[in-house]
């Protein structure tokens, strides 16, 4: 019944594109092990349908934030391995079994604890984890030194946990200058051979996100973990790192907005727009309302500040983004009617609007901009 009931705007997929940015990323990185990050609902794109396709693609793990993140996809029937990349409380390590996840481990506790459900209530069923080390991002894991060595042996003489792997991540993996990800690298690969010199032998080590995916081959150790690449973005738009990496990925945009224009009137010279009043007409315009607002991802610093795609001609936006509603300016496009269809990111032949452009526009990532829109727009994959 809901079905009937769909908005005139939405966020179509483009599945194809994603397959292709995958295969990209395997062209890349050879038969080293991909783990897709799908965390965010796969970056605002719908996690248990993007999951699919990468599985189908031959993706080897997939990668999630949250337990909830997990069960979604096992519900979805993912069969993949799910790794966590955030710490799972020690309170949630139950659903690590119930949901069959790799849990990502920053503390002995978490390892005990995992170690002790097992006995208690899972017939001493053996947990893979991946022993998070911090190399330089600050944020978790295990800083690599004669304590951290210590709280591993502890973990890998736990009966029912097995260390397989060692996880780390770049801070700075975008940035054209490699000092600092070579300093981090080089402290992953030391300590791997510490411990490996301790008789803690670990089958997978990774470090590697997307910018070392297109710009450190060297990083790439057992297996990568990209993300924003399967969504056909760079991780920096920063033009040096761009035209570094340019020829050595084609990626296509996987995500497009769109609406339909809900209403349209000329107004006279004077008339003010939206809340604040903050655009005022300077002539005899024509102003059409677009049925999307700063709830569906379109951010309110969009206001008066951004631009859309209206039959093959651009548009400016008027006055302020309001939760459900926003205005353009039609005046110079020849017969707006309701029903247009208008395209906030995406293409049209050879116009573009990018989660790039927006970023830049709104002084943040593209990250940010696909995975605000996935909040409440319905999602029509193609
Ligand atoms: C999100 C995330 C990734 C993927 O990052 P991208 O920049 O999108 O490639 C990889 N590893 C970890 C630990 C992450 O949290």
């Amino acid at each position: 019944m809901l079905n009937n009931l769909s908005r005139p705007a939405w966020m179509e997929l483009n599945l194809s594109n994603l397959a292709h940015n995958f295969r990209e990323v395997r062209r890349i990185v050879g038969d080293r092990a991909i783990i897709c990050s799908v965390k965010a609902d796969a970056y605002g794109h719908g996690a248990a349908e993007v999951s699919k396709v990468l599985e189908n693609e031959g993706a080897d793990a997939l990668g999630v934030a949250t337990v909830r993140e997990a069960a979604i996809l096992r519900e979805g029937g993912i069969k993949l391995p799910i790794v966590c990349f955030s710490l799972i409380p020690d309170n949630l390590m139950e659903y690590v079994f119930e949901y069959d996840i790799v849990p990502v481990i920053s503390s002995v506790e978490s390892a005990k604890a995992i170690n002790d459900i097992s006995k208690n209530k899972y017939n001493d069923r053996v947990v893979s984890v991946m022993a998070a080390i911090d190399t330089g991002m600050g944020r978790i894991g295990f800083l690599p030194g004669d304590e951290a060595v210590d709280s591993l042996k502890t973990i890998y003489n736990l009966s029912n946990v097995r260390l397989k792997g060692l996880f780390s991540h770049f801070a700075c993996s975008d940035d054209v200058n490699k000092e600092y990800s070579l300093e981090q690298l080089d402290k992953f690969n030391k300590f791997a051979d510490r411990l490996e010199s301790e008789g803690m032998a670990v089958s997978s080590k990774v470090i590697a996100n997307s910018g070392a995916c297109v710009a450190m081959p060297e990083a790439w150790l057992d297996g990568v973990r990209p993300g924003i690449l399967l969504y056909g973005y760079l991780p920096s738009n920063d033009s040096e790192f761009e035209r570094a990496v340019n020829d050595k990925i084609k990626l296509k945009q996987v995500m497009s907005i769109k609406a339909k224009i809900a209403h349209v009137k000329k107004v006279p010279k004077g008339t003010k727009i939206s809340y604040g009043s903050t655009f005022v007409t300077d002539k005899e315009s024509v102003i059409a309302t677009v049925p999307v607002g700063y709830a569906d991802g379109y951010l309110r610093c969009f206001s008066n500040n951004a631009e859309v795609i209206i039959n093959h001609k651009k548009a400016r936006v008027v006055g302020r983004v309001c939760m459900d509603q926003f205005m353009v300016d039609v005046t110079d496009i020849d017969d707006v009617k309701i029903g247009d269809m208008v395209i906030l990111m995406g293409s049209d032949g050879d116009m573009n609007i990018d989660a790039v452009e927006l970023a830049e526009r709104a002084g943040t990532i593209s990250y940010e901009i696909i995975c605000g829109f996935g909040n409440r727009l319905e999602k029509i994959y193609t």
